[in-house]
């Protein structure tokens, strides 16, 4: 479902959003590994500023390895603990209780030192549309919860979710809005299937793709396309790689539309393989 936020929308957001960290220790902040900051929210680090927050590469599956490592570091340095996970298959999911656990630590020793009975560590998932967060409430509960729906502003009982003995999950996830305003961020965002496909011009993201795949990831693009060299020109790099596939409209007129599609498609199901669309030195 799309999101149209507007100013109303997103006060109302943050609102709920306030309200349920009343409730819970830990935030989990889940972003897409392959866009790390293009996926969070703008106003995150004020939003939650009370609480200890664990960001979760999610779909980690998909991105660059050696570019995931530079993320956790560079989180890491801002003090921020990460973990890397895929919520599809499950893979890193198993460590996220014992890592909120040691985030919440002094404050569960202090309840104990007070006499109260220790108990199960309270979260709260977070994150921008499409990033994961049913998958991953799912995973953690190991049943199908019903999802909601993208929509702020539905309110329905908070139950938690028991996660083990250690984890407590409040079964609807923080919608968060990503930050749309800025140009980068939104053909990052759009590439990776962020943003629902009727919205978008497929040319404009498809040729924004070509050009991070020319600078990036040069050889993939010359081994999937079947090319001996890339031109410079990113037109005639999508033009050719129109032609190859065969994408001619009448005329012999090559149809970016379908070509443009077809980028988009394979780089979204990893036919260009695992990677990464930006790099903790692009925000320098
Ligand atoms: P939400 O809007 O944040 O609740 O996102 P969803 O849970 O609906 O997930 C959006 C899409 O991403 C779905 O097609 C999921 O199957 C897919 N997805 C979620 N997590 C992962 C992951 O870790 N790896 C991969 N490859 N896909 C994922």
């Amino acid at each position: 479902m799309t999101i149209q936020w507007f100013p109303g929308h997103m006060a109302k957001a943050r609102r709920e959003i306030t309200e349920k960290l009343k409730m819970i220790d830990v935030v989990f902040e889940l972003v897409d590994a392959r866009i790390p900051l293009a996926s969070r929210n703008p106003m995150i680090d004020e939003i939650v500023s009370s609480k200890p927050r664990l960001v979760l590469l999610n779909k980690a599956d998909m991105a660059d390895p050696a570019i995931t490592a530079e993320w956790e570091r560079y989180f890491r340095e801002k003090g921020i603990a990460t973990l890397q996970i895929d919520s599809q298959s499950g893979k890193g999911v198993g460590s996220i209780a014992s890592k909120a656990r040691e985030l919440v630590k002094d404050k569960i020793d202090k309840m104990i030192q007070k006499g109260m009975k220790p108990r199960a560590v309270r979260a709260l998932i977070l994150g921008i549309p499409n990033v994961g967060k049913s998958t991953l409430i799912n995973r953690l509960a190991k049943k199908n919860i019903a999802k909601t729906g993208d929509r702020p502003g539905i309110t329905k009982k908070q139950q938690w979710i028991k996660v083990g003995k250690e984890l407590e999950l409040l079964d609807t996830p923080g919608i968060l809005w990503p930050k749309f305003e800025d140009q980068i961020i939104g053909l990052r965002l759009a590439a990776t299937g962020a943003i629902k496909d009727e919205l978008l011009d497929f040319q404009e993201i498809a040729v924004y793709v070509l050009k991070f795949l020319k600078e990036r990831y040069p050889e993939r693009l010359k081994e999937r396309y079947k090319l001996e060299s890339i031109p410079e020109d990113v037109i005639e790099l999508f033009d050719e790689i129109g032609k190859k596939r065969g994408f001619l409209q009448g005329g012999g007129w090559v149809d970016y539309d379908k070509t443009a599609e077809i980028i988009l498609r394979e780089l979204r199901s990893e036919k260009l393989g695992r990677l990464t669309l930006e790099k903790p030195d692009d925000y320098e």
